[in-house]
């Protein structure tokens, strides 16, 4: 099995990474900008879709104008089945740019166009070419997590939840890898499957935070707890999970298993959706801030904390912010996303499937 490592590595140094600031509002002035949320939506044709670690007053607010909460890309199908002219996402920017690609003739803007992600970030579209172009024998196979230039790019785009599925059917049919950007999402994967993958070495600065150490102390203290992994952890942390999953498998484990208590390590964000889904059980945590701790977002995401209810009013009552892609992009990044829907199409499986370690 081939796991060279790539230089140079693309960690974004830590100047680049912005303070996580979630917007504090007064109860009244929270319940104004709501009101006129909604009806800036209802008036401009608009349906809101918003990721599971957007701030929960963005979540609600999705619940209640009929719009969706979920993982990137199914928000872009959400939005392309929705009856709306225009997508408003709350989220970062690649899924925005995910739901253009996916909805064309769709106006998508979103509260902050600043709202980036460190996986899309470090895998710039120059470099990863040059990459590509070293390893032509390569299937070349990026997370959703990147640019549509980069999408453009690939043969194929996964998500956490399909990734090891999709490398092990490329494995069987006798093709070897290039994996980018997320370099602990490609090690599982790797494991997962044992295909030969070249490792792009990006990484999501909040997922990279957790800590194992802490993590087998926090479990000692709380024998009974399960542990729901995201597989952007680090592998001492994935390796002591009862699940490993995507986001939507981490909300379903929280409501499957028989456990009351739960440690979760991806963005905090998640809580509001796995309380909704199971009230009853306690959500712990995992920790960021042991030993070593270099985190500025500590279990929050800086650039989904970027969204915010007076971004969105504002975005809303400017009609500003909008998404563009580049057309030819978009015809070229779209291939490889409709390969990952005909895939877990033609496998009767929801794209956000359950990897269960
Ligand atoms: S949580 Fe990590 S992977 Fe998700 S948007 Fe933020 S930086 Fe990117």
């Amino acid at each position: 099995m081939h796991s060279a490592i790539i230089p140079p590595d693309f960690r974004l140094p830590p100047e680049q990474v912005p303070e996580t600031v979630v917007e504090q509002l007064q109860h009244e002035e929270r319940d104004e900008c709501i009101r006129r949320i909604k009806r800036l939506l209802r008036a401009q044709d608009a349906t809101l879709v918003a990721h599971y670690y957007t701030d929960p007053d963005l979540q609600l607010l999705a619940d209640e104008t009929g719009g969706h909460v979920s993982d990137s890309l199914d928000m872009a199908r959400f939005g392309h089945e929705a009856d709306a002219s225009t997508l408003v996402v709350c989220g970062v920017r690649f899924m925005g740019e995910t739901a253009k690609i996916l909805n064309p003739e769709k106006r998508v803007i979103m509260p902050d166009l600043h709202a980036d992600c460190s996986l899309d970030l470090g895998c710039p579209i120059d470099a990863f070419d040059a990459f590509c172009n070293q390893h032509p024998d390569r299937v070349v196979v990026v997370y959703a997590n990147t640019s549509a230039a980069v999408k453009a790019r690939a043969d194929w785009m996964v998500t956490s939840g399909s990734a090891v599925d999709v490398v092990r059917r490329l494995a069987e049919q006798g093709n070897k890898i290039i994996w980018a950007p997320d370099k602990y999402l490609g090690e599982y994967v790797q494991a997962q499957s044992g295909a030969d993958m070249l490792l792009w070495q990006g990484s999501c600065v909040v997922h990279e935070e957790f800590k194992g150490r802490e993590l087998a102390e926090l479990k000692r203290r709380h024998p009974g707890a399960r542990v729901l992994v995201h597989p952007e952890s680090p592998a001492p942390v994935i390796a002591q999970a009862d699940v490993v999953s995507s986001t939507t498998g981490i909300i379903k484990a929280a409501t499957e298993l028989e456990a009351d208590t739960f440690i979760v390590a991806t963005d905090k964000g998640i809580f509001y959706k796995m309380q909704q889904a199971a009230p009853h059980k306690t959500y712990i945590e995992a920790p960021t801030a042991g030993r070593g701790a270099t985190c500025k977002s500590c279990a929050h995401c800086p650039w989904m904390a970027m969204n915010s209810l007076t971004k969105l009013l504002d975005t809303l009552r400017r009609g500003a912010n909008e998404i563009f892609v580049d057309e030819a992009i978009i015809t070229r990044a779209r291939r490889p996303i409709q390969r990952l829907l005909d895939f877990t199409t033609r496998r009767g499986q929801p794209v956000y499937g359950n990897n269960d370690a």
